[in-house]
Order: structure tokens, then sequence, then C-alpha cells
């Protein structure tokens, strides 16, 4: 093929051969395709750069073994991966996730996603993921010491403050960081922000761990408001138990909201009136002791435990999923729209399955937004700690909740100028994201 095909199922099975055993990716770039294929076809320059081919492609895929030492002397093996999947708008960015079933497919459509999320924000960012198939529960806190050390000792030559700057996700929060820092530091003999989460006492910046869930339900916020709506009063039901939803809880009471459920994946704690903020310092603290059984809170928090039952399983008007990928369901999806659940916002990173995001976005009665979107509060405030650390200064702002909303408000206009239809986010955020990203292709020529 000499230029982007004009027919979008023969670009389709070109991606299905070339990217064959990555489901999750292709999942991920069927669902952009679909929304920028009429941008392709009015825009020939882009086909003849072959610019969504490039964009399809990462960069490189960093994969390598990490072997170390578990507290009784066994050694342990696990595989590890970095997806530097684009730097044409800044260096590379994105999180480190550690979990079981993490494999190459899903660290790739993660970086995929990174990369047109990246874009929607005003900041220099490209963008990338990594993690690793290690399953850190029950192990000790030397072990995970241990592994993020192990980890860093092959991941420390591809990153740097100018080159790639991975943060946190799924099971890597600031405490993990702080290792991988550690680590880096020792290894590299440099102190620089090739990291972002940090602590704050040593180049974090205020509000990073909350940033993601507040950043979504500012989110959701403004998709209430501009459908002449508000979360005042509204209840939520909040799928996982994990930082984004942790934060996307406290934010929501804020707001007005009464926290109907939160859940795991054993099961949905749902409470009758509300979640009070005791009960999310709760859960914070029993995750800290790395000891999130919702089921044995259930009781102390006045709550009730509904094994094997999702969150969407619980009446509310909003839903945010937040706990990960593909977790709701095109099931799911009709029986939201059943409850009358009229506003989803995604937390996790493609929370909604090919089948539900169709559901999804057909009907008028919900507002529906892509995690892209939703959830790239978390990466924007990283740029602002990667911003302090390049000056070597911290910027504290008066209000750093108010600066996120900004950022927020932002790319909901971007979203909404971009949609072809009223209120199609996910359209919007894939054809502005993309746009940004193509631009910046055709002016740095074919590198
Ligand atoms: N893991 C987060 C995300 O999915 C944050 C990435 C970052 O701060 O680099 O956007």
């Amino acid at each position: 093929m000499t230029q982007t095909p004009l027919d979008q199922a023969d670009f389709l099975d070109e991606a299905r051969r070339t990217h064959a055993g990555a489901p999750e990716f292709l999942q991920a770039l069927e669902e952009i395709t679909a929304d920028i294929w009429p941008v392709l076809e009015q825009t020939p320059e882009y086909r003849k750069a072959r610019v969504l081919e490039r964009l399809s492609d990462p960069d490189r895929i960093i994969r390598f073994r990490v072997s170390w030492m578990r507290d009784d002397g066994s050694v342990a093996i696990n595989r590890g991966w970095r997806v530097q999947h684009s730097n044409l708008l800044g260096p590379y960015k994105g999180g480190l996730r550690f979990h079981a079933d993490v494999s190459e497919s899903e660290i790739r459509f993660l970086a995929l996603e990174q990369t047109v999320k990246n874009a929607l924000t005003p900041l220099s960012l490209g963008g990338a993921k990594g993690g690793s198939d290690f399953d850190p529960s029950g192990c000790s806190e030397g072990e995970i010491m241990r592994f993020c050390q192990a980890f860093m000792m092959q991941l420390a030559p591809f990153i740097g403050p100018r080159r790639d700057i991975p943060a946190g996700d799924i099971n890597v929060s600031s405490r993990e960081i702080g290792y991988l820092f550690g680590a880096y530091r020792a290894q590299t003999q440099t102190f620089e922000g090739a990291l972002t989460g940090k602590d704050t006492g040593w180049g974090g910046t205020c509000l990073r761990a909350e940033a993601t869930g507040y950043g979504l339900v500012h989110f959701a916020s403004l998709m209430a408001e501009e459908a002449g709506r508000s979360l005042d009063g509204a209840c939520v039901a909040i799928s996982g138990a994990g930082n984004v939803a942790l934060h996307a809880a406290e934010r929501a009471l804020k707001y007005g909201m009464s926290v109907r459920a939160l859940s795991s994946s054993q099961g949905a704690l749902a409470w009758k009136t509300s979640a009070s903020q005791d009960d999310i310092e709760r859960i914070k603290q029993a995750r800290k002791n790395r000891n999130a059984d919702l089921e044995s809170l259930a009781s102390e928090l006045g709550a009730s435990w509904h094994g094997g039952r999702k969150a969407f399983d619980i009446p509310a008007d909003v839903v945010l999923p937040c706990a990960t990928q593909n977790e709701l369901d095109a099931d799911d999806a009709a029986q939201l729209l059943d409850q009358g659940c009229w506003l989803i916002a995604e937390g996790s990173n493609m929370a909604s399955t090919a089948d539900a995001m169709v559901r999804l976005r057909e009907t008028d009665s919900v507002l529906y937004a892509p995690s892209k979107a939703a959830n790239a509060g978390g990466v924007a405030v990283s740029g602002f700690e990667m911003a302090e650390n390049a000056r070597f200064s911290a910027h504290n702002p008066d209000d750093p909740d108010a600066e996120l909303k900004r950022v927020m408000a932002d790319i909901h206009t971007l979203c909404l100028d971009h949609a072809p239809s009223k209120g199609d986010y996910a359209a919007g955020a894939n054809i502005a994201g993309f746009h940004r990203v193509a631009r910046a292709m055709l002016d740095q020529g074919v590198a």
C-alpha cells in the first residue's frame, strides 16, 4: 500500500494481520478508527502521509525479564514492558501497571489510548505505558521494594525527564513510585524528574494522587451542566475501590452526590443512603495496609455486601467505572439504561467493551464520556509535576483543584468542539486528539 486505503474495512483487515494476538490493542484501534475515518476521507494529506498506520504502530516495545528474591530466599521471575507509543508531542508519558493479568496487548492498548488522551491536554506529552505481570497481593513490604528495584534496574536505561516519564497506575501508587525513584536515583546517580506521582516532600506535586478521580467528577459535572442538569442530589455507583474510585467518591460527596456503591473483583459494597467521608478514609486505610477486603469492612461501614455482583447492579443516576478495562459489558449497559442511569463517565481506561460502547453511544437517554477524556486529569497533573521538576521548584497553586477543573473544562470544550454530533464525547475526543498528533506528524516529516 502506498497510502492509507479509502476503504475502512481494508485498513482494518491489514491492521488485524499486523497486530494479530493483541485483542485489546485492536479493540482500541478499531474504536478510534471508526471515529476518525471521516476525517481521513476529507484529508488527503493524512492519507498520503499514512498518519493512521504510523500512529497505530508504537515507536517501540521494550520487553524485559525481572528476576528478584522473595523473603524465603526463592527466586521469582516476572515479565516487564514499556511501550513507547509516540513522542510527537513531547517525551513519552504514561503509567506503570502491576497486575497478574498484565500482557503485552494490554500495555499496547493503554499506550495508544494514552497518546490520544495526552494530546487532549494542552501540555507537551507523548504517550507510553508500562507494567509487569507481578502480583503484589500477599507480598511483604520488602518483596514489593525488591521487585520495584529489580524492575527499575531493567527500565532505567530507557527513561529520563526528557525521554520517558512513567507514573502510577493499577497497584502502583506513591509507595511504589518511591521505591522505583530510589532505585533510579541510585542507579543513575541523578536526582531528576524521571517519574511522576512522587511524594510532595521530594519532588511530587500536590493533588497528583487525587487528580484522576477528582478530574473525573469535574468532567461529569461539566457534562451534566452542558445537558442542563446537575450532579447535586444525584446518586452515584462507582466500580473499584482503588485510587481513582476512592478519590472520585470523595469528590462526588463534595458535589452533593450520594455514593451508593463501590466494588472489588469479589463483589459490591452498597449503602442505603451514602458512603461518608469517614467510610472512604477507612477503606483508604485498609488499602494502605494491603488489607482492602471490602466484604470484611461492610458491617463496620454500615453497608451491605453483595458477593459476585458489580457496582453496576446497584441502581444510580450516575455511574463511574473506575476498576479496569472492559469491566462494563453490553449486558451491564442495557441494565444501566433500564435502571434510569443518565450519565456514565469512565475513570478506568477503556472501561466499556466495544459492544457496550456502541449501546451507550447510540442512545440519547445517557450522557457518555470515554476514559481518554474523562480521566485525563491524572496525567495533566503529572504534566504540572514535570514542569515543576524541570524548574527545580514547587509550584503550589493556591487552589490546585480549581486548576484541575480548568484543565478538565478545556478538555470538555475540545471534545464538544470536535464532536460530529451534539454530545458525542467519544468521537470528539478521538478526533481532537488525532488531529493534534497528525498535524505534529506532518510538520515533523517522515521520521
Ligand atoms: N496512569 C494514568 C493514566 O492512565 C496516569 C499516567 C501519568 O500520570 O503519566 O492516565
